[in-house]
């Protein structure tokens, strides 16, 4: 049996008002669904609508055109907006526009606060929290002295005790090093074990071909989706999006052109180097039974 949805896109539509008599059409008639547990990752272009499309997922915007769904809950019913955001948690880039108390400990609590958790809970939820972060030992501190990467943890930690069913990361990693972005994804897993459903909104590559499934955005249209291995294969329709392909795709399906039997369905480094050993086994192995 198939899972129901979490989130429900359906044929949503929306522009932004830029004056009295003019709308910036951003997102034209897109669905999609996204399943407990799964990590969707969504591509494309700068302006292409990635970031309105995430904002709608907790109602931070809400359709002109069509509806959004969360756990059957509608995001333009305004009595149901604080449940879905406690379902659906954001973390946007800018990671100190997240932070709003001057210990860490109390801007996770503040979150808590607004939901009406009871004290003696939410000690609990912000150990577990800080816990699942990596953070623990940061409790105490000023958010103010903590690297970029540490403080979009913190904000993740902030989301997380609210025991969301999903977290959306919109462009989360992308003021981060690569030591930051490292932490983050480490994060992540933790939270696709727990069961979290992750949307995130990116330009790594790194963060793409873990996903369990790829959304392409251009124009407002989601214009390609399938697993990273369908996507990244349709190599020239990317080329003519202007998006990047994994480098480790690249060359599985350059070297699929040359040696047909080399896999060309590859979309990280380590599968491109057992391809490659399988290939080299392969063929070293035929050239000992020749000779
Ligand atoms: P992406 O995340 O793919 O870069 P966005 O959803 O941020 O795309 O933006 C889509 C389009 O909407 C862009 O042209 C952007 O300039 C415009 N836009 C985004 N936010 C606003 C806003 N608050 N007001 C007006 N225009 C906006």
């Amino acid at each position: 049996m198939t899972k129901s949805p979490l989130i429900r896109v359906e044929g949503v539509s929306f522009g932004y008002q830029i004056n009295q008599t003019t709308t910036l059409p951003v997102l034209n008639n897109v669905s999609l669904e996204v399943y407990p547990g799964e990590y969707l990752a969504i591509i494309g272009h700068n302006g292409s609508g990635k970031s309105t499309l995430a904002k709608h997922l907790n109602g931070i915007l809400v359709p002109q055109t069509g509806d959004v769904w969360v756990d059957g809950m509608n995001t333009k019913e305004r009595g149901s907006r604080r449940s879905i955001r406690q379902r659906v948690g954001m973390v946007f880039q800018h990671p100190d526009n997240q932070i709003v108390a001057t210990i860490v400990e109390d801007d996770i609590a503040f979150g808590l606060e607004n939901i009406g958790v009871p004290p003696e809970e939410m000690k609990q939820r912000i150990d577990d929290a800080l816990q699942a972060v990596g953070m623990s030992a940061f409790r105490k501190r000023p958010p103010h002295h903590l690297s970029g990467g540490q403080k979009q943890r913190i904000a993740i930690a902030g989301i997380i005790a609210m025991k969301p069913d999903c977290l959306v990361l919109d462009e989360a990693t992308s003021m981060l090093d690569s030591y930051g972005r490292k932490d983050i994804l480490a994060v992540v897993d933790t939270l696709r074990k727990l069961g979290m459903a992750i949307v995130t909104v990116t330009h790594h590559m790194s963060e793409v071909t873990r996903a369990d499934r790829v959304l392409v955005m251009e124009q407002g249209q989601i214009v390609m989706s399938g697993t990273p291995r369908e996507v990244f294969i349709q190599q020239q329709r990317l080329e003519e999006l202007h998006l990047d392909i994994p480098s480790a795709s690249k060359l599985a399906v350059a070297l699929h052109a040359q040696y047909p039997s080399f896999r060309e369905t590859i979309v990280t480094n380590d599968e491109l180097i057992g391809e490659v050993g399988r290939m080299h086994l392969q063929r070293t192995g035929t050239e000992v039974e020749r000779s």
